[in-house]
C-alpha cells in the first residue's frame, strides 16, 4: 500500500487513523505515533507509527490493549448519579448528559449561593490529560481558589518539585536527556552529540515513560555507546546494564548528591569557566558538600566509595553527558534537596544545554500559558480565600511557583477540621475529582481521606472506569471518552520542556462520553459564558491557542501528526532564557543559582543539605528501629499499568495478577517466606499486604512494594471497595512528612517489618 502522510487512509473497508496517543486510558504525555484500525466503526487493530520521530513504531502493552480498554463490559457509557445516602452502595441510576449538567450546574451555584464559591475544591489526577485542564476546573468555571493541580497527595511530591527547583535555580522549564528529541533528523543531526554517559536517578524509565520522556530513547543512545550509570535501591534492568550503580538507602539521594559533587568539586573536575561565568553561589556549595567524604556517604546510604567515586569522575571527565531524574528525587521529606543536587551536578559539569547534555527551554507552551491566563480568572477577593496552613507554613507551595494548589497534607486537615478555631476556617462542602482515584493511588492514608471526604454535601467524578473512590464517594459520576474517542493534542513533559506537540485524533465515535476539554468547555460556557463563550467547541479551542502561540493550526497539526519547534544550544550566550533578551538565567542574580536566593527567602536554606527520613532506621534508631528493621521503598512501575488504572484488563492483568513485595532471597529466608506467599508488611503507622517476589533486584536490608492495587473483581461496595485498603502501600505512610517548603512525601521511604500470612487480607487466605 502507497505510504500516506494524511491521518485517515482506508483499505478493504479497513480505516486507518493515524494519531499520537495520550490518555486516558491513562499515560503520561508520552504521545507515541500509532495507527489505529478501523473496521464496521470499531478498533480491531493498534499499531506503532514508524514514522513517528520520536517512537518510530514502537508501542508498550497498554496501547496494544486499547481495544480491550474501549469495548470493556464494565466501561463507563453513561452519566449515573445516586442518592447522597447510598455513597459506598451500587444504586446508581444512567442519566443523559443534560440532567447530568444540570445536576452539577444546581448544585454548584446552591454552594456558592449558600457557602461561597471557596467551599468547592477539585482533586486532580497525575500524568493523564486532565493534567493540562484540571487546574482549571476550579477557576474558570466555579470561581474558586481551591481548584488548581491539588492532589490528595503529602507534598504533591510528584513533579512539582522538581519543576519549582527547576524554575528556581535555573529559571527553566524541567531538564531532560538531550536524545535529539527536537531535530525531525534526530540522531543524524549536525549539532547533535551522543553523550558519553547517562546517569538515570530515581527512575524507570523503559517502564514508566514519565512525563513524556519515551524510556526507549535510553536503548537508542546506548545502541550509539552511551553508556549507564545509575542511582537507584533497586536494581532495575538499566542498572544491570550500567558501568556504575549507586544502590543508596531509600531516602538518602541528597547525601548521595552531596557526596557526588563533594569528588567533583574536590577533584576539580568541574567545568570552571562555565561554573565562572554562569554559576551563582559555587564557594558556598563547595563549603555545604565538604563533609562528604565517600566514607561519610557510605555510612548514611550504604553506596560503595568506589561506585560513587567512580561513577562521579566518569560523569564530570566524559563530556558531553546527560542526566535524568525521577519521582524518588520528590518523595522523600527533603524532596527538594536531592533535586538541587543533581541540578548542579549537572551545571558544575558544564552540560546544561549543550549539544549530547541536559536539555531546557522556556516553560512557555501555550499550554503553560493557557492554563495560567484561564487559571487566573477569579473575582475579586476570591484569591485570599485560598486554602493556607494559617500558621504561615509552607509559604514556598503557597506561593504557586510551578504547580499551585491546595497543598495535599493542609487539605487533609483543613477537611478533618484541624484549623477550625482559626478566623480565616470555612467549612468544605463539595468536591470535583477529575480522573484521580486517591483512595487507591495518591492519598497518604487513604482511610483518613475516606472518612474526611465522606461528608461532604456533594461529589462529582469523572473517569472511564467505575474506581473505589467514585464507589465510595461519588454523586454524580461522568463517563469520559478515550484517547481514540476524542480531538486532543499531546505535548511532553507538559510544555515544560516540550520536543513536539503531537495531534490525537478521533477514531472510533463514543457520543455516551465527553474528553476532560469538553466538559470543561460544556460547563465553562453554563457557567461563565464571558470567559468561554469565545470557543465554539474544542477543536476551535485548539485551532485558536495553536494559531495565536504557533502560527499553524489544528488541521495542520492533525495533518503532520507531529510538529517539532527545533532546538537551540547555549541559549544563555544568546538572551534565550530571558524576557529582556539579555544572556544569563531567568532567575534572580541571572545566573544559575547553586545558592538559591529564592529557597533562602522562604526560610529553605540555600545550599543544599541531608537530613534524615522522618521513619529510618537512623532516626528511630532504638526500640522502633529493632521492631521494623528493614527499609521499603515503594511505587516501582509495571509496563502493563499506569497507576490504578489497567487492573480490569484482561491481557494486561495477566502480565501481572498480583501486587508484589520485592524481597532479597537472603531476607525472605530469614523470615520463612517463598516465592509466591503473600506477606503482610507493618510499619508504625499500618499494614499492607503483597505477594512475594524473592529477586536480588534489592539488598537484604531493602524490600520494595507496588503501589495503586485495587481489585475490580472484588465487590466494590462498601466496606470491602474493591479490596482498595488491603494491599495498598499508602496505608503504611506517616502523614504531612514533608519539607518547610511544603514539598515533600514519604512515599519512596520509610521503616518496616515483613511477615508471611495464608492470604490476601492475612486472615485465612481471600484473595
Ligand atoms: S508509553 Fe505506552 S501507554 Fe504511553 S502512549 Fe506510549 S504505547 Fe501508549
Amino acid at each position: 500500500m502507497a505510504e500516506t502522510k494524511t491521518f485517515v487512509t482506508e483499505e478493504d473497508g479497513v480505516v486507518k487513523v493515524r494519531t499520537c496517543a495520550w490518555s486516558p486510558p491513562g499515560d503520561h504525555p508520552v504521545g507515541c505515533g500509532m495507527f489505529i484500525h478501523v473496521k464496521d466503526g470499531k478498533i480491531v487493530k493498534v499499531e506503532g507509527d514508524p514514522d513517528h520521530p520520536i517512537t518510530q513504531g514502537r508501542l508498550c502493552p497498554r496501547c496494544i490493549a486499547l481495544d480491550e480498554v474501549v469495548y470493556h463490559k464494565d466501561r463507563l457509557l453513561s452519566p449515573m448519579v445516586r442518592k447522597r445516602e447510598d455513597r459506598g452502595r451500587d444504586t446508581w441510576e444512567k442519566i443523559s448528559w443534560d440532567e447530568a449538567y444540570d445536576i452539577l450546574e444546581e448544585k454548584i451555584r446552591e454552594i456558592q449561593k449558600e457557602y461561597g464559591a471557596e467551599a468547592i475544591f477539585t482533586l486532580t489526577g497525575t500524568g493523564r490529560e486532565s493534567t493540562l485542564y484540571a487546574p482549571v476546573y476550579g477557576p474558570a468555571i466555579m470561581d474558586t481558589p481551591n481548584g488548581a493541580s491539588t492532589y490528595a497527595f503529602s507534598g504533591e511530591a510528584c513533579y512539582g518539585p522538581r519543576a519549582t527547583i527547576s524554575n528556581y535555580l535555573l529559571g527553566a522549564g524541567v531538564p531532560e536527556i538531550d536524545f535529539a528529541q527536537f531535530f525531525p533528523d534526530r540522531y543524524d543531526n549536525p549539532e547533535f552529540e551522543v553523550p558519553k554517559y547517562i546517569m538515570v536517578w530515581g527512575k524507570d524509565p523503559l517502564y514508566s515513560s514519565p512525563d513524556g520522556f519515551f524510556g526507549h530513547s535510553i536503548i537508542d543512545l546506548m545502541k550509539r555507546g552511551s553508556k549507564i550509570i545509575t542511582v537507584d535501591p533497586r536494581l532495575t534492568w538499566l542498572g544491570a546494564h550500567a558501568e556504575y550503580h549507586l544502590q543508596l538507602r531509600p531516602g538518602t539521594d541528597a547525601a548521595v548528591g552531596l557526596g557526588f559533587l563533594n569528588v567533583i568539586i574536590q577533584e576539580d573536575l568541574y567545568d570552571q569557566e562555565f561554573v565562572e561565568k554562569w554559576c551563582y553561589g559555587f564557594e558556598e556549595l563547595a563549603e555545604a558538600c565538604k563533609p562528604w567524604t565517600p566514607e561519610r556517604v557510605k555510612e548514611v546510604s550504604w553506596v560503595e566509595p568506589d561506585q560513587l567515586v567512580g561513577a562521579a569522575r566518569a560523569f564530570a571527565t566524559n563530556a558531553p553527558s546527560t542526566a535524568t531524574w525521577g519521582v524518588a528525587l520528590d518523595q522523600s521529606k527533603q524532596s527538594t534537596q536531592g533535586a538541587q543536587c543533581f541540578l548542579a551536578i549537572c551545571a558544575i559539569c558544564g552540560y546544561l544545554d549543550v549539544p549530547g547534555g541536559v536539555t531546557i527551554t522556556n516553560p512557555t507552551s501555550f499550554i503553560g500559558q493557557w492554563r495560567y491566563d484561564m487559571g487566573d480568572t477569579l473575582s475579586e477577593g476570591m484569591d485570599e480565600k485560598h486554602i493556607v496552613d494559617p500558621t504561615g507554613k509552607y509559604a514556598l507551595f503557597n506561593a504557586g511557583a510551578a504547580m499551585g494548589g491546595v497543598q495535599g497534607d493542609t487539605l487533609l486537615n483543613w477537611l478533618e477540621g484541624m484549623y477550625k478555631d482559626d478566623p480565616s476556617y470555612y467549612d468544605l462542602r463539595m468536591c470535583w475529582i477529575i480522573g484521580n482515584n486517591p483512595l487507591a493511588c495518591m492519598a497518604d492514608q487513604p482511610k483518613r481521606w475516606y472518612e474526611a471526604m465522606k461528608d461532604l454535601d456533594f461529589i462529582v467524578a469523572q473517569d472511564i472506569f467505575m474506581t473505589p473512590t467514585i464507589m465510595a464517594l461519588a454523586d454524580l459520576v461522568l463517563p469520559l471518552s478515550t484517547f481514540a474517542e476524542h480531538n486532543g493534542l499531546v505535548t511532553p513533559n507538559y510544555g515544560r520542556n516540550q520536543h513536539f506537540v503531537g495531534a490525537m485524533n478521533t477514531a472510533v465515535e463514543n457520543p455516551n462520553t465527553k474528553s476532560d476539554l469538553e466538559i470543561l468547555v460544556d460547563m465553562g460556557k453554563r457557567m461563565r459564558p464571558e470567559l468561554w463563550e469565545q470557543f465554539a467547541d474544542v477543536d476551535d479551542f485548539f485551532d485558536q491557542k495553536l494559531k495565536e502561540n504557533y502560527g499553524y493550526g489544528l488541521e495542520e497539526l492533525r495533518e503532520k501528526s507531529v510538529i517539532q519547534p527545533g532546538y537551540e544550544y547555549r541559549k544563555y550566550e544568546k538572551g534565550g532564557f530571558r524576557p529582556d533578551g539579555q544572556p544569563g538565567f531567568y532567575t534572580p542574580t541571572g545566573l544559575i543559582e547553586l545558592y538559591s536566593t529564592v529557597l533562602e527567602s522562604y526560610g529553605e536554606k540555600p545550599v543544599p543539605y541531608f537530613e534524615e527520613p522522618e521513619y529510618s532506621p537512623v532516626s528511630q534508631a532504638g526500640a522502633v528501629a529493632d521492631e521494623y528493621p528493614l527499609v521499603y521503598t515503594t511505587g516501582g512501575r509495571h509496563i502493563s499499568m499506569f497507576h490504578s488504572e489497567h487492573r480490569q484488563i484482561p491481557s494486561l492483568r495477566a502480565l501481572h495478577p498480583d501486587p508484589l513485595v520485592t524481597i532479597n532471597p537472603a531476607t525472605a529466608e530469614k523470615y520463612g517466606i517463598q516465592q509466591g506467599d503473600w506477606v503482610r508488611v507493618t510499619t508504625p503507622l499500618g499494614e499492607c499486604t503483597q505477594k512475594a517476589n524473592l529477586t536480588n533486584e534489592v539488598n537484604e536490608k531493602t524490600i520494595h512494594l507496588e503501589h495503586a492495587w485495587w481489585f475490580p473483581e472484588q465487590d466494590g461496595e462498601a466496606p470491602n471497595l474493591y479490596g482498595v485498603f488491603d494491599a495498598n502501600p499508602n496505608n503504611i505512610m506517616p502523614h504531612e512528612s514533608v519539607s518547610v517548603t511544603g514539598y515533600g512525601a514519604p512515599y519512596k521511604n520509610g521503616i518496616c517489618r515483613i511477615e508471611r500470612v495464608s492470604g490476601l487480607k492475612g486472615n485465612g487466605g481471600e484473595q
